[in-house]
């Protein structure tokens, strides 16, 4: 007769407590089959399973523990009366789990000013567990809410119900304490001159790109607002980043303190503002730190003159000789402006302007060409005073542009969020996944994450960082 290939796994829980004295507890049992039909090893809707009962199991005899702990005045040992009973729904990365909870009088041997308490309140002060918002928020941060939502509940036995709307509150509540703790950041750099004076010769000049963009309005859809951006770099860290809702943010200031200092910045050191314009900064150039310089991204002047070298080389194919002239013209104001002379470099763009400025020119984009050519002479001119000889900084090895790979904007602000896009954003949510956006990209959400609830550094894994996270999504 053929064996019954039918193989029962059986799952039991042994809970032993301080004395040594254990309870078995069944928590899972499971039929395989041995003849190689039907599947090998746990299926993914098994291990859910397995562990949603194994959390629910955990939980309830930590809860139960605590409550008999907590059953009797702390003062006169007198056991304390029931006014009720209820369940917590404690939301956690494993499902939620139904904590029995007792509401109690308070006992009458001290004066209080409330009559009853319940008894989890000091233990679970939150009915969310640290590391569900954590999860949630690293994921939110780099792709969208819904999508959050399905992969967890893919992966792990989850609540259910959870949504893009449910992720969205869990991380702006993490992005307001982020925002809450910046109150304890200085806004401006301890100690005085002389004080700066005696401190090491301090490392290399410390690089921060500022930055800004924008993003579609869900109050109106034809407007947009402003955010900025800023990416620090220096010879031995890896850079950090920080964004923020220019409108909404009250603390520019100690936002890149905190910057500069998780940066390693020294009191003493040499700092280097690179943005594009003086517009763009506004708040952020009074940061008074004594050793700032503040230049125009080289970055962004080469922007701008690529796109006028398509236009000539555009003119070339209708009417090559004005064409080959205005390349050449171009190529000279690049020249001056990378040598720190923006006068002879507007010089040159003013003749390209005159130039184009022919109506009898074979070029069916002339107007947009001409537009093009102005704004640039604007911006020259608007930030002259930020243009320095870039060739010498450049040869001595001084950093001059920070988008080495692309620009700042593109990295810290989603994709989901730039105005191309049909998704429009509040103010408010905006700010809010730019504080959790650029703490994942910075590598810094788990530490923030351990200050706040040192228990999530006690699994095996504890005290491992968070490894920086390179993604534009
Ligand atoms: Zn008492």
């Amino acid at each position: 007769m053929r064996q019954n290939p039918i193989m029962q796994f059986k799952i039991q829980i042994v809970v032993e407590d301080e004395h040594g004295r254990a309870i078995t507890e069944d928590i899972f049992a499971l039929d395989k089959s041995s003849d190689g039909e039907g599947s090998v090893g746990l299926l993914l809707s098994e291990s859910k399973q397995l562990l949603k009962r194994l959390q629910h199991v955990i939980v309830t005899q930590q809860a139960d523990r605590y409550t008999q702990a907590h059953r009797c005045c702390p003062l006169c040992h007198k056991k304390r009366r029931i006014k009720g009973r209820y369940n917590i729904q404690y939301r956690t990365l494993f499902g939620i789990v139904p904590i029995p909870n007792l509401r109690l009088f308070h006992c009458q041997c001290t004066k209080r000013s409330t009559k009853t308490y319940s008894v989890l309140n000091d233990w679970l002060p939150e009915h969310n567990s640290p590391e569900l918002q954590y999860i949630e928020t690293k994921w939110a941060s780099l792709m969208s809410y819904g999508l959050t939502a399905d992969l967890l509940k893919d992966v792990l036995p989850i609540n259910e119900c959870l949504n893009a709307e449910t992720v969205r509150r869990h991380l702006h509540k993490t992005a307001n304490r982020q925002d809450e703790s910046l109150k304890e950041q200085p806004r401006f750099i301890s100690g005085c001159q002389y004080e700066w004076a005696n401190l090491p010769k301090p490392g290399k000049p410390l690089t921060v790109g500022i930055d800004g963009g924008y993003v579609r309005d869900c109050k109106n859809r034809k407007m947009n607002f402003e955010v900025i951006v800023a990416k620090s770099f220096s010879k031995t860290e890896a850079p950090k980043r920080l964004g923020f809702v220019q409108v909404l943010d009250d603390k520019p200031q100690r936002r890149l303190m905190k910057l500069l200092r998780d940066q390693g910045m020294q009191e003493n050191q040499q700092i280097t503002f690179l943005s594009d314009g003086a517009d763009n900064v506004r708040d952020l150039q009074f940061l008074m730190h004594p050793e700032s310089e503040h230049i125009l991204d080289w970055f962004h002047v080469t922007m701008r003159l690529t796109v006028l070298n398509q236009f000539a080389k555009g003119m070339c194919h209708t009417d090559p000789d004005t064409g080959a002239e205005l390349l050449k013209k171009l190529d000279s104001a690049k020249w001056y402006i990378w040598h720190g002379n923006a006068e002879q470099g507007l010089e040159r763009l003013d003749d390209c302007y005159w130039l184009c400025d022919d109506p009898d020119l074979r070029y069916d984009k002339r107007r947009k060409l001409i537009q093009n050519l102005s704004d640039m002479i604007t911006y020259i001119d608007n930030n002259s005073h930020l243009i320095p000889n870039y060739g010498e900084k450049y040869r001595y090895g001084e950093t001059i542009t920070t988008a080495f790979v692309e620009s700042t904007v593109n990295e810290v602000v989603a994709k989901r969020m730039v105005k191309k896009q049909q998704m429009q954003w509040s103010h408010q949510g905006a700010h809010c996944l730019l504080q959790t956006r650029t703490a994942v990209l910075n590598g810094e959400l788990r530490d923030q994450f351990e200050e706040w609830y040192p228990e999530l550094s006690e699994g095996t894994n504890g005290g491992k960082s968070d490894i920086p996270v390179k993604m534009a999504a």
